[in-house]
């Protein structure tokens, strides 16, 4: 187990590619950290620099206090699960949650110990003399996950381990890892670019975007209070609505039908804001069918109805600005309708319009 520093990290490849800026967080002992953002962020060669599989460029790493930038992976005790498994096929089971274990001249009887161990938590007992082709995608994972297991690791560095597999089964292996972070309590750096893979598993969330961090958080931190319109944006399905306006007389002003009370104690802080451009956060679910909120209502028409079951997800427009609500299926909604959505505006967000960041 272990804590990690991260002291203002940069990594640069040829070419002039900045692929980290300034990364620069603590992790305490037992954390199950999501590194998560869109495709290019960085996340990847965050994670492999961490492995020591990638130089850092500039900054300084360490792991347990100890400054780890120039020390080899193997002995940098962190363990990397793949998102392609990295199984050798002509090998059982056994075999492959042994093969690092050999290398470090272990005896044979704690090799059988510590592999049986792990194939009794991971539920492989039965299949330790099996070839990886012959199990199914989440069996091979769970090899991987073992794999990195039996060396006892500091730290468990997990790139996209569930990308591979099917969506039931991805739901499946994440109760599954978070039992495992339960039970085992290694340090964990995971990345993934499903934001919900992220909510569900993370005791923090890191959200990155181009090389630099958004904001560090605990799910419901960065759900609640995120920090920018990038955050607002890519955590929470279906999407936050951003609407543009202007602030005026308590109201929020978008086009020549959108006027939304602003509530009482949101008035003081956004008073700098009066006659001025302004971006509106507000969730989907913080969208009401019924006249729940007076003075925040708003007649929209909507372009798409989509029942999923419990909920129907409303996508609508206003003065040519879309807006998408999910709500209760109670009722039946067609395409061209006509309805009334109040806004919640107690949990309305506010940002700045250029630089994206929360007006607080
Ligand atoms: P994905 O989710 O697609 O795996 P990621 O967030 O993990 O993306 P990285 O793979 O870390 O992103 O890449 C970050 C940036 O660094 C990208 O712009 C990528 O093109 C660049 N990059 C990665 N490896 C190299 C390399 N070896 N040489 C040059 N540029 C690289």
């Amino acid at each position: 187990m272990a804590e990690l520093t991260f002291e203002h990290i940069y990594k640069q490849f040829d070419g002039d590619v900045t692929a980290i800026s300034d990364f620069h967080m603590d992790v305490a002992d037992e954390e199950f950290i999501v590194l998560v953002g869109p495709s290019g962020c960085g996340k990847s060669t965050m994670l492999r620099m961490i492995a020591g599989l990638e130089r850092i460029t500039a900054g300084s790493l360490y792991i347990d206090q100890k400054y780890v930038n120039d020390i080899a992976p193997k002995d940098r005790d962190t363990a990397m699960v793949f998102q392609s498994y990295a199984l050798y096929p002509h090998m059982n089971v056994f075999d492959n949650m042994a093969f690092g274990l050999k290398l470090q001249n272990l005896s044979k009887a704690e090799i059988k110990a510590r592999v049986y161990n792990a194939g009794h938590i991971l539920g492989l007992g039965d299949y330790l003399q099996r070839k990886p082709k012959a199990l199914s995608g989440g069996q091979q994972q769970r090899v991987a996950l073992g794999r990195a297991m039996v060396s006892n690791p500091k730290v468990f560095l997990m790139d996209e381990p569930l990308s591979n597999l099917d969506a039931k089964l991805r739901v499946q292996m994440r109760s599954e890892i978070i039992k495992l972070h339960q039970q085992l309590k290694t340090t964990t750096i995971y990345v993934t670019h499903d934001q919900t893979e992220a909510m569900t598993m993370a005791s923090r969330i890191v959200v990155m975007k181009d090389g630099c961090i958004q904001q560090i958080g605990t799910p419901g931190e960065v759900y609640l209070h995120p920090e920018n319109t990038f955050v607002g944006g890519f955590i929470g399905s279906p999407a936050m609505n951003f609407l543009q306006g202007t602030i005026s007389e308590g109201h929020f002003r978008g086009g020549n039908q959108l006027a939304l009370k602003l509530p009482e104690e949101r008035l003081g802080n956004l008073k700098t804001y009066e006659g001025k451009a302004i971006t509106l956060g507000i969730r989907p679910e913080d969208l009401h069918d019924e006249h729940s909120f007076p003075g925040s209502v708003a007649n929209v028409t909507i372009d798409i109805a989509e029942l999923t079951g419990s909920e129907v997800v409303l996508y609508t427009h206003i003065d040519n600005q879309a807006i998408t609500a999910t709500v209760n299926p109670r009722r039946h909604f067609a395409q061209g309708d006509q309805i009334e959505l109040s806004f919640e505006m107690g949990k309305a967000h506010f940002f700045n319009p250029n630089s994206g960041k929360r007006i607080k």
